[in-house]
């Protein structure tokens, strides 16, 4: 479903059909530690370019609005995880690297960390 930000969002779902008025973050509304979500928040979220760049079926993401400090912009945070290797992935748009191994070909860490030299 299209965001308010005008992007794809697996997590967003809206329903204005008949005089309902209902919008929801279903990643952020399964965090019951966060802050409330609003739909301001899908203008700064990187959850849609997260997914866009990283298909794999075993990535698993939490968000949680963020604190607000100094009276700034509340931004969504985003966490992932690999349920096939049971690890934190601290770049959820670039993956763990994992899957690459079983293709046979270096993972896109590997590549990452390459010297551009060699
Ligand atoms: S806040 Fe992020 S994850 Fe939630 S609906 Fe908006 S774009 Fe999607």
């Amino acid at each position: 479903m299209r965001t308010p930000a005008g992007k794809e969002c697996q997590y967003y779902y809206a329903d204005f059909h008949r005089g309902r008025d209902v919008q929801t973050c279903r990643l952020i509304e399964r965090n019951r530690e966060s802050p409330p979500w609003t739909p301001g928040l899908c203008h700064t979220c990187p959850v849609p370019d997260i997914l866009m760049a990283n298909a794999c079926p075993h990535l698993v993401l939490d968000a949680q609005v963020g604190k607000r400090l100094f009276g700034l912009v509340q931004r969504v945070e985003v966490t992932g995880w690999c349920s096939e290797y049971f690890l934190d992935v601290e770049h959820p748009a670039v993956g763990c690297g994992h899957c690459h191994e079983h293709r046979g070909g270096p993972s896109i860490l590997d590549i990452a960390q390459q010297d551009p030299n060699e």
